[in-house]
């Protein structure tokens, strides 16, 4: 009983390092902030990478448990400062198996602008319609249990949220889910910023065709090939 434990313990910290470190590939390090987490099975809390190294430099070993109230349960470090917002999603969200939390350029600048996101490509039709949410209570680091619970509310039943001035929280059933859906998040927002930069009279598509869009590209299959396309880079 014991070794199956560790064995799915080690499983958790292995996912949670390629998660951490197919987001730093994709170039969304910012330096030694941002994080990915995995839902402890057993309700202990969530398995998230120490603070102080950067996402493309996380191993197995740089992946602690933190329980809910902020104790490091397992794994060495120091925990980041902004733990409650993976321990407050888990808590409200049932379905959400993984987290990411980044702070990504054009997803930043795009919600600072106070411009809607819009599908001006494939990837932004995995977010809207509806508007993708903003929280706004703070700008600052979301580092209290009732600061992470806002956040949750504010993501609601979606799978992205941004932070005002801050980065973007996203979840999947998986965190390869959740890495996957950040990583086209930035894209999709990146992808508008250049419309935007033409000039001329942007289009994207209308809400009917961007629902049926999200269905036929982004299948829970597709993103989970998306992952093993980003793992299979990291091994190259
Ligand atoms: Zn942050």
């Amino acid at each position: 009983m014991f070794e199956k434990e560790n064995t799915v313990d080690e499983n958790i910290r292995l996912l949670v390092s390629q998660a951490s470190r197919v987001l730093g590939a994709a170039g969304l390090d910012d330096y030694i902030w941002g994080h990915a987490s995995v839902r402890d099975p057993e309700g202990r809390g969530a398995w998230i990478k120490r603070s102080g190294v950067g996402l493309s430099e996380i191993g197995p070993d740089d992946v602690q448990l933190v329980s809910r109230d902020g104790e490091v349960l397992l794994g060495a470090g120091n925990r980041h400062i902004e733990y409650p917002i993976h321990t407050e999603v888990y808590a409200a969200r049932p379905d959400v198996g993984g987290v990411v939390h980044i702070h990504p350029p054009h997803a930043v600048a795009l919600a600072a602008s106070g411009v809607q996101l819009r599908p001006v490509s494939h990837q932004a039709t995995l977010f809207t319609p509806p508007a993708v949410p903003c929280y706004d209570d703070t700008t600052d680091l979301i580092r209290s249990a009732e600061l992470g619970a806002g956040v949750a509310r504010a993501l609601g039943d979606r799978n992205a949220v941004f932070l005002l001035n801050h980065g973007i929280v996203t979840v999947g059933v998986t965190v390869r889910e959740a890495a996957v859906t950040a990583l086209l998040l930035e894209e999709a927002c990146e992808q508008q910023l250049r419309t935007l930069g033409y000039g001329g009279t942007p289009r994207w598509t209308d809400d009917a065709e961007a629902l049926e869009k999200r269905d036929r590209i982004y299948s829970p299959r597709a993103l989970e090939q998306v992952w093993q396309y980003l793992l299979r880079g990291l091994d190259a």
